[in-house]
């Protein structure tokens, strides 16, 4: 099932780490919205990037825009970033989606894949909401959604670097919101369970089955299940809601 938000039409809203997975369908779920849709690729991934704008174009995206930069490269963020807005006018909303997991016992895990994770998914994160903070300031309803995760809440043995980026980026969702509130900028995070992607897809029968057990609902959640909580909290339907961090898991953190 699927919501429409009537104030989201032509809204520009950047989502990183659209070319894949949940972000591309929150993406493709803005674009029916007929949203402004600002989505980043990175250095030589032209080809990918051009392909998915005309594909968010075909669903109904007012504008599809592609820039280039890497969430954890500053530099990159403001260049794109300041250029988008100096031709397009300020971006209203955001979905900080971009990330990435190097799973490891804690014995084991390595100092790189620490720094990447952190460095990926939350210094990437409020790099680029700084980038926007003060466009967001000028904008009349802007929105900010951060895409946390359910191990951001209870943690998860395995996953240690991986659940501390996404329950810091509960931290900075809730300094955000109080930060930018009085100026009408909202500022709210998710945190998905167990999502259909490609990274569910490839685990083994028995594994899956183990993790199903702990669903109250069974199952696992689909890709435009959390596209509609995006779609709700960015646009003005949520209007009172901010500084919150949303589950969507099917009870599994109940
Ligand atoms: P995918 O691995 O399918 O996609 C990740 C996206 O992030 C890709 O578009 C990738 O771009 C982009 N990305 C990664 N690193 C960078 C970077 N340094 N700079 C720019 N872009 C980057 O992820 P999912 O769709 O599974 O997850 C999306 C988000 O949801 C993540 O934040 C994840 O932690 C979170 N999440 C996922 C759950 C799940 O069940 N799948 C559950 C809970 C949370 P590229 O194509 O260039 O690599």
């Amino acid at each position: 099932m699927k919501a429409t938000f009537e104030d989201l039409k032509g809204k520009k809203i950047l989502v990183t780490g659209a070319t894949r997975g949940i972000g591309r369908a929150i993406a493709e779920s803005l674009a029916e919205q007929g949203a402004h849709i600002i989505f980043n690729f990175r250095e030589g991934k032209e080809e990918v990037a051009k392909e998915m704008g005309e594909h968010l174009k075909s669903l109904g995206a007012t504008e599809a825009t592609a820039v280039m930069f890497d969430v954890t490269q500053t530099e990159q963020i403001k260049a794109a970033m300041d250029n988008f807005q100096k031709e397009h006018g300020v971006v209203e909303g955001l979905v900080n989606n971009a990330g990435i997991s190097r799973d490891q016992l804690v014995l084991r895990m390595k100092e790189e894949d620490v720094a990447a994770t952190l460095d990926t998914n939350l210094k990437g994160a409020i790099m680029v909401a700084q980038t926007l903070s003060r466009g967001f300031l000028k904008a009349e309803n802007a929105s900010v959604v951060n895409i946390s995760s359910i191990v951001g809440l209870m943690g998860n043995a395995g996953q240690i670097a991986y659940a501390a980026s996404k329950a810091g980026m509960i931290g900075l969702t809730k300094s955000l919101a109080k930060e930018l509130g009085a100026k009408n900028v909202r500022c709210n995070a998710i945190c998905p369970g167990f999502i259909d992607t490609d990274m569910t897809d490839a685990l083994k029968e028995d594994t899956k089955d183990s993790y199903l057990s702990g669903i109250p609902m069974k199952r696992f959640g689909t890709t435009q299940e959390v596209a509609n909580l995006v779609n709700f909290l960015l646009s003005n339907a949520s209007s009172y809601i901010t500084g919150e961090s949303i589950k969507i898991d099917g009870g599994l953190y109940i």
